[in-house]
């Protein structure tokens, strides 16, 4: 059985990433990979949003760059998508997006609970020390919650992010996982799991054991990406990936192509 494929990589557009779309495809070739995709942070409308995506007028080159790296290696499937910052009232952007390219998918992610702040954010941590964690929690997974039901994503990423620098609820947070999983399923998305949290402070995959867990039960499909920000990092502990999915009871991934999904064994 092959490695799933690597869903969620990065390219240096994004300018917190090093390297090109041939190394990260030539990695993911020496790991054991058949199958990747590209999905770097897509552009906002303001170009001057944050510092952490590409702007509007490189998504052309970042299209350019993917379909060069499909040609250079016809014996990988190299899959073109967009990580999607999902904020309401966004929505005429994403769907802007979505019809500029013929993506194969796109990743939905929340990483800001308001305009102003993505609580993943190193420059931005010293905001938590003046928030409520269980608040922040709370925002995060009813924004994933109405990502979820926007329909505009193929995979929901890393859905609980709010833990990546040790940030952990005092509440239980079994009903914000319900509401969200169960969006998920009615709106056919699938729940990535994102080997990044294990390089962070939270040491844990997104999402956690629990949510994989309850996904499987809803009958929520996933998909695997390591986050990579440089070819070293393509396909990386996706042992530990897999077995946690196994774990749970799964035993297929999507896979997409245009937008259409299917299930393949890993
Ligand atoms: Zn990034
Ligand atoms: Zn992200």
């Amino acid at each position: 059985m092959s490695l799933p494929a690597d869903y969620h990589m990065h390219t240096p557009l994004c300018r917190h990433a090093t390297g090109e779309p041939s190394e990260y495809a030539r990695q993911a070739l020496a790991v054991g990979l058949t199958e990747i995709g590209f999905s770097d942070h897509a552009p906002m409308p303001q170009d001057d949003f944050d510092n952490w995506r590409m702007n509007a007028d490189k998504l052309d080159e970042y299209v350019a760059k993917v379909r060069q790296a499909q040609k250079d290696f016809p014996q990988l499937a190299i899959r073109l998508a967009l990580e999607v910052d999902y904020l309401p009232g966004y929505e005429d952007w994403i769907r802007t997006l979505a019809a500029r390219h013929p993506w194969d998918y796109f990743i939905g992610s929340v990483h800001y609970v308001s305009d102003s702040w993505a609580i993943d954010d190193p420059q931005k941590l010293s905001e938590w020390k003046h928030r409520d964690a269980d608040e922040v929690w709370a925002t995060y997974f009813e924004r994933l919650t109405m990502a979820a039901e926007s329909g505009f994503f193929d995979i929901i990423g890393h859905a609980d992010l709010p833990k990546k620098f040790g940030h952990r609820p005092s509440r239980d947070c079994a009903p914000l996982y319900d509401k969200f999983l169960n969006a998920a399923k009615k709106h056919n998305c699938a729940v990535e799991l994102n080997t990044a949290g294990l390089r962070k402070d939270c040491r844990e995959i997104y999402p956690s054991r629990d949510i994989v867990r309850l996904a499987f039960q809803k009958g929520v499909p996933i998909t695997f990406g390591s986050d990579a920000h440089a070819p070293e990092e393509v396909g990386m502990n996706f042992a530990d990936a897999v077995a946690l999915a196994r774990e749970a009871g799964y035993r297929e991934r999507c896979r997409f192509a245009q937008r259409k999904r299917d299930s393949v064994p890993f």
